[in-house]
């Protein structure tokens, strides 16, 4: 069970001390829960871990950009990772600093980059040649020096899902390693353009320090290319990725990504007064979340067994989108006799790769409550209206009070911006 994650006296799951079956009871299901303390912990671990050296936890808004979730983020000190002009008016909806912020992504267009630049942005982390061009120019005409730093790919294999990672050079995100001396060259004598740093960011649900490790060696060896021409840097931004255990993974905990980078940034000169940035999103809000459904039938067959749930994969993505493995418990039990079983967990979306969980052994009766863990990041984030489902609520947990951070979309609100033609 995830931290402040538990079972109450009659067996059922509580989060930190709020009963799931109280949850639904108010909010109904499917919802999506968080425990508070829990994105605090992980968001402080990795902070202690850095101990006196200076660093920023750039939180990564897409894993899970609700505004009540940004403001406990905000809060805490936390500066953000954002890859659009929307997820920086969440944070500066949420009370976070733009001035503490990373605009990631590969499409910026004119209007974000200007409106990132109004609004003061830390860091644009730059992704081609071609982009590096437009901020310079845009940055020019409003009369403003742009920050940026270059989102280099150091070619390591990360290890992951193909479609998270992103770190090998055969893939659309980042300057090729080798590539980018002549543009930080050409950055730094530019008037409208400060160079501050080297980002880079290998991919996702990284369950193994040694790919984080080697792409900090690679970007300390450029820092010191930079360094030999005069190209002094403010920070390194090492990027997210640090992965959470959703089944049987075995991930390293917050101390041991932090060490992993300082054993190649603490022992080397250049290095040791750099601010090192990181940007992780899944280990701070994946952890911390639950989506509570109710088993709507059963429908036990010969060869397969279906729960159907209340929740889709419109609702949670990750399933159908990755075939990822998510640990599905038991929350809350109705009254009545219970069926043993291997079930499929499908919802109640018209495609066959409607299913949030294979082959889960568990005794359920209708009406039970089930927690799918860990998905606090890219979960709700990822949710969409198909077959015009209403978004799930978002209930925030905090000791023994719960905060409804999203309330659950009203139906008229999913076509409230249509409109019937105006001829007949
Ligand atoms: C998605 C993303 C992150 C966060 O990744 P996690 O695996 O959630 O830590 C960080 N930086 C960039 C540029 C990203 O695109």
């Amino acid at each position: 069970m995830p931290p402040f994650f538990s079972r109450n006296d009659a067996g059922d799951l509580q989060i930190e001390q709020v009963d799931a079956s109280e949850i639904v009871a108010r909010y109904n299901s499917p919802t999506y829960v968080y425990s508070r303390a829990a994105i605090e912990s992980a968001y402080r671990a990795l902070s202690e871990a850095f101990g006196e050296r200076a660093h920023r936890i750039c939180y990564a808004v897409k894993a899970n950009s609700n505004i009540g979730i940004l403001s406990v983020l905000a809060r805490l000190g936390a500066g953000f990772d954002i890859v659009s002009y929307g997820e920086l008016a969440r944070v500066m909806a949420a009370g976070g600093d733009p001035g503490r912020t990373v605009f990631s992504g590969v499409g910026k267009s004119a209007a974000e980059i200007q409106g990132a630049l109004e609004a003061g942005i830390g860091c644009l982390n730059v992704e081609s040649e071609a982009e590096l061009r437009r901020i310079a120019e845009i940055a020019s005409e409003m009369q403003q020096k742009a920050p940026i730093s270059l989102r280099v790919n150091p070619d390591v294999d990360a290890r992951t899902h193909p479609y998270i990672s992103t770190g090998l050079k055969d893939n659309k995100f980042g300057i090729a390693i080798d590539d980018a001396l002549p543009l930080y060259e050409w950055a730094h004598a530019h008037p409208a353009l400060e160079v501050t740093g080297i980002d880079c960011h290998i991919g996702s649900q990284l369950t193994d320090v040694s790919p984080f490790r080697d792409a900090a060696e690679r970007v300390m060896a450029l820092a010191h290319r930079l360094a030999e021409r005069g190209i002094t840097l403010e920070h390194l931004d090492l990027g997210g990725g640090l992965g959470i255990r959703y089944t049987d993974e075995t991930p390293p905990a917050a101390a041991d990504w932090i060490e992993a980078i300082r054993s190649v940034v603490d022992a080397d000169p250049l290095a040791r007064e750099l601010p090192i940035w990181i940007e992780p999103g899944r280990f701070i809000a994946g952890p911390a979340g639950a989506l509570l459904t109710r088993v709507e039938y059963l429908k036990p067959g010969e060869h397969k067994s279906f729960a159907i749930v209340d929740a889709a994969m419109n609702d949670l993505m990750r399933p159908a989108l990755y075939g990822s493995d998510m640990a599905i418990v038991p929350a809350g039990q109705a009254p009545g006799e219970r069926q043993p079983g291997t079930w499929e967990i499908v919802g109640p979306i018209c495609e066959t790769g409607d299913f949030l969980g294979h082959e889960r052994a568990m005794d359920l009766a209708e009406g039970d409550l089930l927690a799918v863990l860990g998905a606090g990041a890219y979960g709700f984030s990822m949710a969409s209206n198909y077959n015009t489902r209403p978004r799930p609520a978002e209930v925030l947990v905090d000791g023994g009070t719960c905060h409804e951070i999203r309330r659950r979309e009203p139906l008229d609100s999913l076509w409230a911006l249509e409109q019937l033609p105006t001829t007949d």
